[in-house]
Parts: structure tokens; sequence; C-alpha cells
């Protein structure tokens, strides 16, 4: 359904851009893939993806930390008609303790990349008269927890973002969406694990179920796949009238 569309997604050797990455693949999608590094294990999974689909996919590396490279992506691609917003870090401490270097590493990458990636974009998708950017924001773009204050306030910049963009390319077939995942269960949040078992005193089953999932009424993660099958829909003909507003995939979690 997606063929002849070219999509990038940022932050997508790994995770969730990776499970969003493949969602677009398998629905026809020509698919760049993006992170910061330049292995040759990042070229070989744009192959692989490639096979495995038989679409095109490359990957081109680009720091989303820099407004520069951000742009560069676009330009490398040759323009995208889906942009996928996805790469992100998180920190997590007090706000009087939190790192400054941290808390613009994370506003650069999980906020600003938006906005570059968006504005290098939008010609290319005005002039054909379609487009669509997806953000991948999170449940903490709507609320939110202590000591994770840099992640937050960029995840709620990025649903503003969302709807100032959508308003602007409004009635111009080009949609701006945020989908806003609970917990889903990647590296990121992997490596959350060890340090929250530390904190809580707690084995991994219990941290998961009581502390990481304790927010989340359906205790259980949200996948890969969803998050991937929701920005297909986004892609598609029944969403071209979604715009501007958020989509939570996070077992109930905003609902409390
Ligand atoms: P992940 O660590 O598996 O993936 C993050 C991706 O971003 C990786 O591909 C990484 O290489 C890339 N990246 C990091 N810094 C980069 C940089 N400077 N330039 C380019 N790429 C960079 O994490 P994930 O859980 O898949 O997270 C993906 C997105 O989903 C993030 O924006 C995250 O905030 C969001 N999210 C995740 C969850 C969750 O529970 N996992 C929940 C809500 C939102």
């Amino acid at each position: 359904a997606l063929k002849g569309r070219r999509a990038i997604v940022t932050g997508s050797n790994s995770g969730i851009g990776l499970g969003v990455a493949e969602a677009l693949a398998a629905a026809g999608a020509e698919v760049i893939l993006n992170s910061f590094t330049d292995r040759p294990e990042d070229h070989a999974l744009a192959a692989e993806l490639a096979a495995r689909h038989g679409v095109p996919v490359r990957y081109i590396a680009a720091d989303m930390s820099k407004g520069a490279e951000c742009r560069a992506l676009v330009e490398k691609a040759g323009g995208c008609d889906i942009l996928v917003n996805n790469a992100g870090i998180q920190f997590v401490a007090p706000v009087e303790e939190f790192p400054v270097e941290k808390w613009d590493a994370i506003l650069a990458i999980n906020l600003t990349s938006a906005f570059h990636t968006a504005a290098a974009a939008l010609p290319g998708m005005k002039a054909k008269g379609w487009g669509r950017i997806v953000n991948i924001a999170s449940a903490h773009g709507l609320t939110a927890s202590p000591f994770k204050s840099a992640y937050i306030a960029a995840k709620h910049g990025v649903v503003g973002l969302t709807k100032t963009v959508a308003l602007e390319v409004a009635g111009q077939g080009i949609t701006c969406n945020a989908i806003c995942p609970g917990y889903v269960l990647t590296p990121l949040i992997e490596s959350q694990i060890p340090e929250q078992m530390k904190v809580h005193g707690m084995d991994r089953e219990t941290v998961i179920r009581e502390v990481m999932l304790q927010r989340q009424p359906s205790r259980q993660f949200a996948t890969v796949e969803q998050i991937g099958g929701t920005a297909v829909y986004l892609c598609s003909p029944a969403a071209d009238q979604v715009t501007g507003t958020t989509i939570s995939i996070d077992g109930g979690w905003t609902a409390l």
C-alpha cells in the first residue's frame, strides 16, 4: 500500500524505530534507516531488511543531536514522503542534580531533531501534495513522573510541535501526528531494569510488574509491532483526516 513512498525513520537501528521501519517496509515503502553510528552491521541491517521485504532500504548515518546532520539526513535520502521522528534517549535524576549536558542532549535528540527534519522534509511534501510526519512521543508527552524532567519536557514539546506542524500544513495532503507509547520492552527500557532493581531492591519480574508497569493498567508491555502497525495506519488513506493529534498505545496509562 505504501509502494513508491520513501520513509525516513530516525534512530532505527534498534527498538521502536526498527519495528516501525520493519512495518513500513512490509507495507511496501522504501526505507531509510538511521542512527549516529556508521558500522558495517548498520548497513548489513539495511541489506537484510531490503532482502526480507523486497523494498529498497538504505542506512544513512546522522547524529540527531546536531541540527545540520538532521537536515543533511533528509537531503541525502533525497527527501521523503514519510518522516518518522523516533530517535530518543533517556536520563533519570532529580532536577537539582540533573547534568546540564544530559538535559541539552535529551532536548536536542528527542525534540529539536524533529524540528530540523520536519523543516527539511516539508518543502518536498508540499510540492508533492502528500506527506506523513509521525513523531514518536510517549505517555510522558502527556503525563509526568518524577526524575525524568528533560525527557518529559522534550516529549511534551514533541506533542506541541506535532500540533503546530499539523496546523501549518492542514489541507495540503500532509498530516503530522504523535504516537504516545507507554512502556515498550526495547533496549532503552531493558537498560533501566538493573538500576530499578537496585533502587527498589526487587528482582527483575517484580520490578517490571510493580514498578515499570505500575502505571500501565494492562500490566503488559506494548510491542514494537504495535507501534509499527499504528505508524502504517497513520500513513493509510483511513487516516487522511487524522492530524495534529496523539494516539496512545499505553495499556490504559493515560486513562488513569
Ligand atoms: P532504543 O534505545 O532501542 O532506540 C533509540 C534509537 O535512537 C536507537 O536506534 C539509537 O541508535 C538512536 N539514537 C540515539 N541517539 C541518537 C542520535 N544522537 N542520533 C541518531 N540516533 C540516535 O530506544 P526505544 O525504546 O526504541 O526508543 C525509541 C523512541 O521511542 C524514543 O524516542 C523513546 O523516547 C520513545 N519511547 C520509548 C518507549 C519505551 O518504552 N521503549 C516508550 C515511549 C516512548
